[in-house]
């Protein structure tokens, strides 16, 4: 080969299990275990560098044929056989294998190499076994011509349940060879029908032609559909494993198998697998014949058994990992088929990694990086149990964003105020609604689940939601939700209010009536009314948790607003609060001293009112501080727009027309009806809020100010600091400094003064900011609308899926931190922040701080802390661990 032309073409020798990347998960484990000595069928694998270009161009890279020929040739040699040759033919098996496993997803085509010719030849290798050479063709054709010509499975499944017609069985085992020989002859007229020529008869075509199906298999829709779920990139492509076949159908003493080094679900060491003798890969999987304890294998071939066993143990040894396997035994010879490091449950990840730990094979920080923040959320959730029992399957309505993680069974209720009031009365109960808005908050609080047909990941519901921990599914748009009747109808079901409903906020399902549901032992744990060995995944939690918290160098905050999810966050590890968002308390009979605010006409009108909000807010912080008592507490002055906090628009007009209409004094509605006219913005996101808001509204900032430093005077170990949103500017930040210190100088109290950075201008000027602020809290919410132009209310829902589907991105940026974009920002702040303010603290309180990749992101940019919702805390303790003892990424059982 000329050293000039890329190597497309690796024999098995050549590889090893770190060129996943190149060779795939399937290619790369393959080498690796026959470098290892293991019994492994000679091969070569295909990269996926020669896939890539195969799927820009179509055509396979200049230079990949004759290299295959060049391996395949040498695979013969090995084998002492020519691929499809007449008298005693190599077949190979054509098999997809991408860098991250993807089951069942490609394709893979068995026994390439049969024709008309070399049929009989297999048949005498197989000592005159006829019916085995005729089955073996059979399968060919079908699988050749599904998956590399596109016929029609049912086609060729329709004859096959015709032969067995005929023959009187209801079992593949019961044709015989003539019965066979005909089914050929069936499934090539079928093949002739669908593609317009023959089935090919040479053996090379016939690879080529695999070759380049599996190929095309990466873009097949389901593949791309479960790369989508799994965040699996899109550019990747998949390798193609060419590998001598070995035969499990050879008879009884033949067969194939699956088989795990523990147990996938528990992690308890020991003998896990199927066994189906007779039989190759594929009737496995398809439940053709009912498979055996691979225990009993023993009695049927303890010779090959034994060897399995051998073979496994060293696997584990070598890997350090749970793996699994598939297995064929040929004439009562093991052949190694597949290992990786296998796929197992959250719960099973925690308990093999501390196993492992116990058995001396891996030390605790590889213990870390073997579990991961997503697998401890999933145990954090109740769940529902989907068996059905005696009811059967629940029965699925729709499916909408999963948006706060969750199980919530309760009746459908269309209005905040009903929900309130049916919880009173010890009902469960679900809001539904279009979308949310503030005045649903006690509705919310209320109900056990939140349900919207409209929003996304970062709309009100589902960041209100994620706050409290409440299940919530959102941008359900097939439901069409009508207020008025209170019902909403989808898909010809109609669900009025009472009716009860269960909402799957992991998965974003919706059943119709109860689902049971199973609450999680590790959320005991974290709440203290477990105990930390009570059981071997909450100790396994534990542990792990515990070594993180010794080894990251980021903290832990939270965002909360109550003393409530105050102290729930302490209990699940928080190191104080990163983010009080205050507008929650302008809410509920709080709203009427708002609206004097904004309708006062003199200064003592608005002073008035201020004046009454002084010692509720004073208080509010009082019972923070002392829930946070010797953490700092980071109280974030009001930012959203005033007129939110007034009734819409809609009902006031409605109510002063009828009030004028019958000739009545609409009085109030009048003065807030044209307040809220007056204040209309066209986009409220980028209008009169944060920061402006206290430059623009007298006292507004300052009454807050003194609110905390007030309470902060009468707690002991309150650690206050005031943060500014939507600062853009320095001069804004100066301006409100000086107001708020001139009232933290009249008080005993150590406060700190910094701001938000989540305009974009904000990142760009950190340097000039930076001196004003004794803190920077990335608000990334913000930064990430700003810094994509993207309302974060309503792009998720509207187009995102678009965006995710073209790969723009593989997950939406108001998700997971925009490295290179929004991340940038971040990037420049912090440096030029800290460049000219060496001592400057810097943080996160968007949602990006509960988001695992993001925190390691924060890590490597170097904040000091993130902060994040409650319940997603322990996720932030483990992934901020993870962060501090990465090396590369190792897990690759995803
Ligand atoms: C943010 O913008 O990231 C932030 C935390 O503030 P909010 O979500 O309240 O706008
Ligand atoms: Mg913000």
């Amino acid at each position: 080969m000329e050293a000039s032309v890329e190597k497309f073409v690796y024999d098995f020798e050549e590889g090893n299990r770190d060129l996943k990347d190149l060779l795939g998960g399937k290619g790369a484990n393959l080498a690796e275990m026959t470098n290892l000595g293991l019994p492994v069928p000679p091969g070569f694998t295909i990269t996926t560098d020669a896939c890539r270009e195969f799927l820009k161009t179509g055509r396979p890279p200049e230079g990949m044929d004759p290299q295959v020929g060049e391996h395949l040739a040498g695979l013969e040699a090995k084998m002492g056989r020519r691929l499809g040759d007449q008298h005693d033919p190599l077949l190979v098996s054509v098999r997809s294998g991408a860098k991250f496993s993807m089951p069942g997803m490609m394709e893979t085509v068995l026994n390439v190499g049969l024709t008309d010719r070399s049929v009989d030849g297999l048949a005498a290798q197989a000592g005159g076994d006829e019916r085995f050479a005729w089955d073996s063709y059979r399968r060919l054709i079908q699988m050749f011509g599904k998956t590399v010509c596109d016929v029609p499975g049912e086609e060729f499944e329709h004859a096959l349940d015709d032969a067995k017609h005929a023959a009187k069985t209801k079992d593949d085992l019961g044709l015989d060879a003539a019965a066979l020989k005909a089914l050929v002859r069936t499934y090539k007229e079928i093949f002739h029908e669908h593609t317009g020529r023959d089935f090919p008869q040479d053996p090379r075509e016939q690879l080529d032609l695999a070759v380049s199906a599996v190929f095309r298999s990466w873009n097949a829709d389901r593949a791309v559909l479960y790369r989508r779920q799994e965040r699996i990139p899109t550019d990747l492509g998949t390798a193609v494993n060419v590998v001598a076949m070995v035969f499990g159908n050879l008879g009884a003493d033949s067969g194939t198998g699956v088989a795990f080094t523990r147990d996938p679900a528990t992690g308890e060491p020991g003998v896990y697998g199927d066994y189906l003798a007779n039989a190759q890969g594929e009737d496995v999987v398809a439940g053709i014949r009912n498979t055996i304890p691979l225990q009993e294998l023993a009695d049927k071939d303890q010779k090959s058994y034994d060897e399995l066993l051998k073979i496994m143990a060293k696997l584990e040894e070598h890997y350090r990992d749970l793996c699994d396997i598939e297995f064929t035994i040929e004439r009562g010879k093991l052949w190694m088929l597949q290992t990786r490091v296998g796929k197992r449950t959250a719960a099973a990840a925690f308990v093999i990694a501390t196993q492992l730990v116990d058995e001396g094979v891996i030390d605790l920080d590889e213990a870390l990086r073997r579990v991961n923040g997503a697998q401890l959320a999933q145990l954090m959730f109740p769940t529902f149990d989907l068996s059905g029992g005696p009811n059967g399957e629940p029965e699925q309505l729709t499916r909408g964003v999963g948006a706060s993680p969750g199980a919530a069974v309760g009746k459908a209720v269309f209005d905040a105020k009903h929900a309130v009031a049916m919880a009173k009365e010890g009902e469960q109960v679900i809001l539904v609604r279009r979308e949310t808005n503030p005045d649903d908050l006690p509705g919310m609080i209320a109900a056990q689940g939140i349900l919207t047909s409209r929003g996304g990941k970062t709309s009100h519901a589902a960041v209100v939601a994620r706050g409290m921990g409440k299940t919530c599914v959102c941008g359900a748009d097939d439901l069409d939700v009508n207020l008025h009747k209170g019902q909403f109808t989808v898909d010809g079901h109609v669900v009025s209010e009472g009716d009860v409903i269960s909402v799957d906020g992991t998965t974003g399902r919706v059943y119709l009536g109860e689902v049971p549901v199973q609450p999680s032992p590790v959320v005991q744990y974290f709440e203290g009314t477990l105990d930390a060995e009570a059981d071997p995944l909450v100790s396994a939690v534990h542990r792990v948790l515990t070594h993180a918290d010794g080894s990251r160098r980021l903290r832990v905050r939270t965002n909360a607003d109550t003393g409530e999810d105050a102290a729930r966050a302490r209990r699940f590890g928080a190191q104080g609060i990163g983010l009080c968002r205050t507008e929650h308390m302008f809410l509920g009979e709080r709203r009427s001293l708002v609206e004097r605010l904004i309708l006062a006409r003199t200064a003592e009108d608005r002073d008035a009112a201020l004046e009454e909000l002084l010692p509720l807010q004073r208080a509010d912080f009082v019972e923070l501080f002392r829930e946070m008592r010797d953490l700092p507490v980071t109280v974030r002055l009001i930012d959203p727009p005033l007129h939110e906090f007034l009734p819409p628009l809609e009902d006031l007009a409605v109510k002063v027309a009828v009030a004028e209409e019958r000739g009545q004094d609409p009085g109030h509605d009048k003065d807030l009806l044209d307040a809220v006219r007056r204040m209309h913005e066209e986009n409220p996101m980028l209008g009169l809020r944060g920061v402006r808001l206290g430059l623009v509204i007298p006292g507004l900032f300052a009454m807050q100010v003194r609110a905390i430093v007030e309470a902060a005077a009468q707690v002991d170990g309150a650690h206050p600091e005031i943060m500014v949103p939507l600062v853009g500017a320095v001069q804004e930040l100066e301006t409100i400094r000086a107001e708020a210190e001139k009232i933290i100088g009249e008080h005993d109290v150590d406060v700190k003064i910094g701001t938000m950075i989540e305009v974009p201008r904000a990142a760009l000027t950190a340097g000039d900011i930076a001196q004003a602020a004794d803190f920077f809290s990335f608000g990334t919410n913000d930064l990430t609308q700003m810094g994509w132009g993207f309302s974060r209310d309503d792009v998720e829902g509207a187009f995102f899926w678009r965006y995710l589907e073209l790969g723009i991105f593989g997950v939406s940026p108001f998700e997971s931190i925009d490295r290179d974009g929004v991340g940038r920002l971040v990037r420049i702040a912090v440096d030029e922040g800290r460049a000219a303010r060496p001592e400057l603290h810097f943080g996160v309180c968007g949602e990006h701080g509960g988001d695992p990749e993001s925190v390691h992101f924060f890590h490597e940019v170097g904040l000091d802390y993130v902060s994040c919702s409650p319940f997603r805390v322990p996720v932030a303790r483990l992934e901020a661990g993870r962060a501090a003892v990465a090396e590369q990424p190792t897990s690759d059982t995803r």
